[in-house]
């Protein structure tokens, strides 16, 4: 039977892989949740939304004749990472992981670390700071306990209902970012905080370096823990595990 790859997507890796894979004789579609407005076009078919937890992914497989599931889904992803690992148990597909390494801290970074966003939120209490709040959208409302702060939140759309900050600036714009335009923003916006996922990666990084640059501390969220899985750094090593997988 020939390979038949579902990606699970929304990253620049997840795009690398499905620009590689057109070029191959494998069957792939690459799946997204739906959450930004601006989907990339990819040269493979796409599908849109939730499966539908454990079930409905393991349904999905069942039903398209998936043979190889691919996750290469953000690192802070979670919850897909574990319903997809559940998914190829229960289907008995093989499930790789294509991702990025987190980044490493650096002589000159000023880093408080924190597990979660939880913890990020709880790290804010105190006097008003001019905060860079780059964690997407979702979570926004966690930090709603300090309003005191001024919030410069980077999103790739323009929500429909803005966040609730008193004190706030919505940049949309969408990575890749570089560190010149970074270093501009933060001094722009007088910045002296950044919150921010460790993402890993190239995409985001221009923030960490400006912050570095310009002596700002980045209260850095550590990745959520995922359980071990076949783990992939590059593309072409996917393409190599599937043609050898068969
Ligand atoms: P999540 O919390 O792990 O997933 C929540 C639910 O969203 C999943 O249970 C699944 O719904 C659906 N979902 C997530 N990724 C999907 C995909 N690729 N295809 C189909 N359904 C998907 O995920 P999240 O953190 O909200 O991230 C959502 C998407 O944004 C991911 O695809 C991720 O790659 C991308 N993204 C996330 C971040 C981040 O910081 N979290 C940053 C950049 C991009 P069902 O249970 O109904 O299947």
């Amino acid at each position: 039977m020939l390979q038949n790859l579902l990606i699970l997507g929304g990253t620049t890796e997840a795009s690398s892989l499905a620009h590689l894979i057109s070029k191959t004789e494998f069957n792939a579609t690459i799946s997204y949740a739906g959450r930004v407005e601006r989907i990339r076009q990819q040269p493979i078919q796409k599908r849109i939304g939730g499966f539908g937890g454990v079930a409905g992914l393991a349904s999905y497989i069942t039903a398209n004749g998936i043979t190889h599931l691919v996750d290469a889904t953000h690192p802070f992803a979670a919850q897909m990472s574990q319903n997809a690992i559940l998914a190829c148990q229960q289907t008995n597909i093989p499930l790789a992981a294509l991702t990025r390494p987190q980044w490493q801290k650096q002589k000159a970074d000023n880093w408080h670390l924190v597990p979660d966003i939880k913890a990020a939120a709880a790290a804010l209490d105190g006097d008003p700071k001019r905060v860079m709040l780059a964690i997407g959208r979702m979570h926004l409302a966690q930090f709603y306990n300090n309003l005191q702060h001024f919030y410069l939140l980077r999103l790739v759309d323009r929500p429909e209902v803005p966040p609730a900050f008193p004190n706030q600036v919505i940049e949309v714009s969408r990575g890749p970012f570089n560190t010149a335009q970074d270093t501009l923003l933060l001094s722009k916006y007088k910045i002296d905080l950044i919150v921010a996922k460790n993402a890993g990666g190239k995409a985001a990084y221009a923030k960490i370096e400006a912050a570095r640059q310009l002596e700002i501390k980045v209260i850095m969220i550590e990745r959520p823990v995922i359980a071990d899985r076949l783990t992939f750094y590059n593309p072409e090593e996917v393409v190599h595990w599937i043609s050898v997988s068969g």
